[in-house]
């Protein structure tokens, strides 16, 4: 069996130590004569499983006492509108940063359920840059101020925590959670879907302050209200049982690779690599500005455009799987998240500089 190198944005990559761990334990976990899928999420046993990878969880981002973690399903977009259904009042005006992709459609959602304003926006840059803190106008009332600090599309990644005083801080980490450390107590929620940088699809991860949950719109269903989630610890009704265990399985690998604080480390250096070989050239290009580039999805071009399939044929041909861009970007993008190794990053540079040596 070959594991190839998979720069994938998402589902990504997932680590081989914990995918084999999951198949040696996959018909008979801990010795109870069935697969963890197979049991209820209510039995002692899955109980400590889900528990055990919360606490995991916590300690890797040194998650405050006063805020709740909430395993959930329908991916980060569902959050589009939970987040407005939640956490600001029925025609309350909500503050959005739009850097790309992923914020856009966050904005097109709030539209429905508040009343959105767009404090501060990339679009006059083409998206090359996050609009400096000076440039967010913040007004008081406005019930929290969301942005994505990591735009997977795009590869654009802010290098600073927008400033809000009292307003609640709402982000999108779908693509850079547990990458590098961050402070959970200068924000109000935080969510990611898990599929990039933690374990399978089916799971999302939310973590709330707990003064922020209680006050939904009266127009919220059950099963988007934060507070009944809060409540029955994320066992309101069957949550993803296989999802939730797998990423508990990544948090012990994560943990074991000595936490965010290590893998941060590796994670820059993997960027360094790529964002070298890109700028050393004049025959590959990324034209984001250097402090907000993304250290977990690398988008790239070839100068000669023309050359961008036979890279992409090549490439797969060569073991490296899943580079071509997002279908609205084009061109190249390697996602780089934690489960992605620095031999995986080293493969890919060397390949990069043969093509580079044959085509240009
Ligand atoms: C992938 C992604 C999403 C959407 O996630 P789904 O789980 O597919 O809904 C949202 N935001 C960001 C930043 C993403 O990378």
């Amino acid at each position: 069996m070959i594991r190839k190198h998979n720069f994938s944005a998402g589902p990504a990559a997932i680590p081989g130590q914990v995918l084999e761990k999951a198949q040696a334990e996959l018909l008979d976990w801990n010795q109870q004569g069935l697969s963890i899928m197979e049991m209820s999420h209510r039995s002692k046993e899955f109980v400590g499983v889900a528990r055990k990878a919360e606490s995991d969880f916590r300690t890797l981002l040194d998650i405050p006492n006063n805020y709740k973690v909430l395993f959930l399903q329908g991916g980060a977009t569902s959050q589009f509108g939970m987040i407005p259904l939640n956490l600001a009042a029925a025609g309350q005006k909500s503050a959005y940063i739009e850097t790309g992709m992923w914020s856009s459609k966050a904005i097109v959602e709030a539209r429905r359920y508040s009343k959105v304003q767009v404090v501060a926006s990339s679009s006059h840059r083409d998206y090359l840059s996050v609009p400096a803190q000076s440039e967010i106008n913040l007004e008081a009332d406005v019930a929290y101020l969301h942005y994505a600090s990591n735009e997977t599309v795009g590869g654009l990644s802010f290098d600073y925590v927008p400033q809000t005083g009292n307003v609640p801080l709402v982000v999108d980490m779908s693509s850079d959670i547990l990458s590098k450390r961050i402070d959970v107590s200068q924000f109000g929620m935080i969510y990611a879907g898990a599929q990039k940088n933690i374990g399978p699809a089916g799971l999302t991860v939310a973590i709330i302050r707990e003064d922020l949950l209680g006050s939904a719109q009266s127009i919220t269903p059950k099963m988007y209200d934060y507070q009944v989630h809060a409540q029955a610890e994320s066992m309101s009704n069957t949550p993803p049982t296989f999802a939730w265990y797998l990423s508990g399985l990544v948090f012990e690998w994560l943990l074991q690779q000595g936490g965010v604080e290590a893998i941060e480390k590796v994670n820059l250096r993997k960027a360094q690599k790529l964002y070298q070989i890109i700028d050393g050239s004049g025959f590959y290009y990324n034209k984001i500005v250097t402090a907000n580039r993304s250290i977990m999805n690398v988008p790239f071009n070839i100068v000669d455009s023309v050359l961008e399939a036979k890279f992409l044929q090549l490439s797969t041909e060569a073991g490296l799987l899943n580079l071509k861009g997002h279908k609205a970007a084009g061109g190249m993008r390697a996602s780089i998240y934690n489960a992605v190794s620095e031999d995986s990053v080293d493969a890919l540079v060397s390949f990069m500089q043969d093509f580079e040596h044959r085509y240009g």
